[in-house]
């Protein structure tokens, strides 16, 4: 039913800009390590949408051509990682349709998770589905609302859904946002100087976004908190009692860029954090620190100051792998990841190497880097990990393999050293990891390193089984 359970997405919204799907595509370029599969841009010229969306990256999709025909001060963008398939293009967002509330689009980031559940009781009454995806659902509810306006109506729809969502949704005269009562997914304020005078408002799932155009990070949408800008200006409400905030760790860990700011903390510090207590927790005796790029290059320079032992770049990732190669027919061992890294053998040779990445997942890529690590001469391979092991998968929108995929799930920490053929391998604590992103108040979720989901998990086993069909 579903085309893919974890989906892991970005999204931004624009208000009040002359140039609205130029900003929206700028962000949606800036948020493009969210997701890379699709993206879509729907604009409003204040009587009519606009929209298009297409498999691929941003700047491939979003031609001045395209852009020229998405008219209007006002937009909503949204990049998408998904599966691939036939259904892929039908799934991607924003989704806009013509329903008793007007024309309406929206998208979202993070997994609805009593979706399946909602869905059915909507076929029931006699929805038709035009895709798999769970923003449909959202939609659906808008349309069965009997609330006359549209925010009363989204307001009803959001207090039956539940798990992970930063929405957003689009109107012909009015951009309305909302993220979940648990916050699990970022979702940041910004505001912008309009060219002629006036302020415009944009949202987007990260601050880099804000950067490339101009804009200045103002704060975070709440969780359980809506807000809305049209003709009236802007208004904010809560539209769920407070609940206890999950913020997703895995954002500070990896997911987000570091120059973002996420959850109101600068992404670059728990980074750096995380490789300092690192270092004190599982020192190596080594002579050099090297990142794997890019995921582990903060951490390695946190790692580096705290234990002395110098930084090095001893691993080249090539940035500019497109979608096809051309591979040998005669299989070269471990291709992909050549293709992706190379090492500086120079730099490696007869060296004891402290290599740092963010998080092992299947076991399958660290297990190919310490071998070419090694295979360019390193006497010792220690490999360090910014975070607790992966031992759940998450339910919330990031994407992870189910549980007997996770390495860490069925095998301890020695087991998975002799599995990736490193010397040592050392993993961050859950204590240290805490403290990284300065979580005093217990506003972060963990349930990937620790198995504990913050909210019920009636359904899921069915919405993974469905995303199996
Ligand atoms: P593996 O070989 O499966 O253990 O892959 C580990 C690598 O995957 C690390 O370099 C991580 O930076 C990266 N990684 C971890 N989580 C994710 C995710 N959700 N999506 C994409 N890559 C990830």
């Amino acid at each position: 039913m579903f085309d893919k359970f974890h989906e892991e997405c970005g999204v931004v919204a624009i208000y009040g800009h002359p140039e609205a799907a130029k900003l929206a595509y700028l962000a949606l370029y800036s948020l493009q390590h969210r997701g890379q599969e699709s993206a879509g841009i729907c604009t409003s010229d204040g009587s009519q949408l606009y929209i298009h969306k297409s498999m691929g990256h941003v700047a491939e999709i979003f031609t001045s051509d395209v852009i020229a025909k998405l008219p209007g001060r006002s937009a909503i963008g949204h990049t998408r990682y998904s599966t691939a398939g036939d259904t892929a293009l039908l799934n991607a967002q924003p989704f806009a349709v013509t329903c008793n509330k007007g024309r309406v689009a929206v998208a979202h980031n993070g997994n609805i998770i009593n979706a399946v559940e909602l869905r059915r009781d909507l076929e029931r009454r006699g929805s038709i589905f035009q895709a798999s995806s769970d923003t449909e659902v959202i939609l659906h509810l808008l349309a069965h609302s009997s609330e006359r306006t549209l925010s009363a109506a989204l307001r009803e729809a959001l207090l039956q859904i539940e798990g992970a969502f930063s929405l957003v949704c689009l109107a012909k005269d009015r951009v309305i946002i909302a993220r979940d009562p648990h916050g699990f997914r970022p979702l940041a304020v910004g505001e912008m100087e309009i060219p002629g005078g006036g302020t415009g408002y944009v949202f987007a799932s990260e601050t880099c976004a804000f950067d490339l155009i101009g804009a200045v990070y103002l704060h975070d949408v709440e969780p359980g908190e809506m807000m809305m800008v049209g003709p009236e200006g802007l208004t904010r409400e809560r539209y769920s009692p407070a609940q206890p905030r999950s913020q997703c760790v895995f954002e500070h860990v990896y997911f987000s860029r570091p120059d973002s700011v996420v959850f109101g903390r600068p992404v670059a510090e728990s980074r750096e954090e995380l490789g300092r207590l690192l270092a004190r927790e599982c020192p190596a005796d080594a002579d050099l620190v090297v990142p794997v790029p890019d995921s582990g290059v903060a951490a390695a320079i946190g790692y580096s100051s705290e234990s002395g032992l110098p930084f090095r770049q001893a691993l080249i990732r090539n940035h500019y792998i497109g979608r096809t190669f051309i591979e040998p027919s005669q299989a070269i061992r471990d291709f992909g990841v050549k293709l992706k890294l190379n090492p500086v053998r120079h730099l490696l040779q007869g060296q004891r190497v402290v290599l740092v990445d963010d998080s092992i997942v299947r076991g399958t890529t660290s297990r190919k880097i310490v071998r070419m690590v090694r295979q360019a001469g390193a006497a010792e391979v220690h490999l360090r990990i910014s975070c607790p092991p992966t031992i759940s998968p998450c339910f919330y929108g990031v994407d992870t393999p189910n549980r007997a995929e996770l390495i860490a799930s069925n095998h301890n920490v020695e087991e998975i050293r002799r599995y990736i053929e490193a010397d040592s391998l050392g993993y961050l604590s859950l204590e240290s990891l805490r403290k990284a992103v300065a979580d005093s108040r217990n506003e972060y979720c963990y349930a990937c390193y620790t198995g504990d989901y913050p909210t019920d998990l009636v359904g899921v086993e069915e919405l993974i089984a469905s995303s199996k069909k």
